[in-house]
């Protein structure tokens, strides 16, 4: 698995993750399994997020007896993020995952505290040891720049972000800033949650003869494409053994000049919106 680096995070983080949104709605010995075949297979970045339900449970029994392997990440949700309740959902969440700390951990979307808020409650947690780094979602150039001004340089480690291959909109504005200031983009629904490029579909077929090339599946050479660039890694979420390993076969392609430009011209990026895009 390839690694990249993660902001100022001290180690690299694997290209290719794990998400864990609704992955306690099915068979939860699965889903256990699932995340348990991503880390053999070296998908050792592991999202979830207080608002995941119990998530953070399933992850837990997933990393027992592993946690040292994992880069473990989870978000605060608006709502939460005052000074004090930043802190206090943080000590819910590691409760829950059943761990003395986290590689990084998100502000889920901008809400009403203000960042100077969660900034605090961030920085207080990292030199209390409960978070090594800290992040935010959802975030566009503008909000980014106004973080960069409340929290310093060199803090936010990445922006977590709407990213497939329909749905291209932070190509024009946050890729370029977060690239500038050493902020990792960490690409989430990279199979556009449930709407992935059928086979049938025009654009779908180019996919698949690009697959046919590497002898690989539609949605590595997607996840290939998506993390081309030097700051972005992805978090496709995987219920089953075999998504995962699938998944983690991305991390092994390396697309060609021709086959980005084909996969460019066929998902065209289209204009700047005037808001991000997210789920
Ligand atoms: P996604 O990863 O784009 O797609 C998940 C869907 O793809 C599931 O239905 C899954 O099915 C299926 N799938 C995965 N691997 C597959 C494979 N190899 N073959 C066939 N189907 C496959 O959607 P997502 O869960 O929305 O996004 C990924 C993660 O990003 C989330 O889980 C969450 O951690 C994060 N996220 C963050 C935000 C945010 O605001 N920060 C928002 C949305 C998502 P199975 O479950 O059956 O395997």
């Amino acid at each position: 698995m390839k690694q990249k680096p993660f902001g100022n995070v001290a180690r690299p983080v694997s290209v290719i993750g794990q998400g864990t949104w609704y992955i306690d709605h099915g068979d939860r010995s699965a889903a256990v399994a699932a995340l348990r075949k991503g880390l053999d297979l070296g998908m050792t970045h592991i999202d979830t997020a207080e608002m995941y339900g119990d998530a953070e449970l399933v992850i837990a029994d997933a990393i027992s007896g592993r946690r040292e392997e994992v880069f473990l990440v989870s978000k605060v949700l608006p709502s939460n993020a005052s000074r004090r309740g930043t802190m206090q959902a943080c000590e819910r969440s590691l409760k829950r995952l059943k761990t003395d700390r986290l590689d990084c951990y998100l502000l889920h979307w901008r809400g009403q505290y203000p960042l100077e808020e969660t900034v605090a409650a961030f920085e207080d947690l990292v030199a209390a040891g409960k978070i090594q780094s800290w992040g935010v979602s959802n975030f566009d150039a503008s909000d980014l720049e106004e973080m960069r001004d409340v929290a310093g340089e060199g803090r936010i480690a990445c922006n977590q972000v709407l990213y497939h291959l329909k749905e291209r909109a932070i190509e024009h504005s946050v890729i370029p800033w977060c690239e500038e200031n050493g902020v990792a983009v960490v690409a989430y629904s990279p199979f556009g949650h449930d709407d992935f490029p059928s086979p049938q579909s025009s654009n779908g077929k180019v996919l698949q003869q690009i697959a046919d090339t590497y002898g690989a599946t539609p949605r590595q050479v997607a996840l290939s494409f998506l993390t081309r660039q030097p700051s972005v890694l992805a978090i496709p979420k995987a219920s089953s053994a075999v998504h995962a390993a699938e998944n983690a076969g991305a991390g092994k392609i390396d697309l060609k000049k021709e086959d980005i430009a084909a996969i460019d011209k066929a998902f065209p990026r289209g204009r700047e919106p005037h808001s991000l895009p997210m789920l």
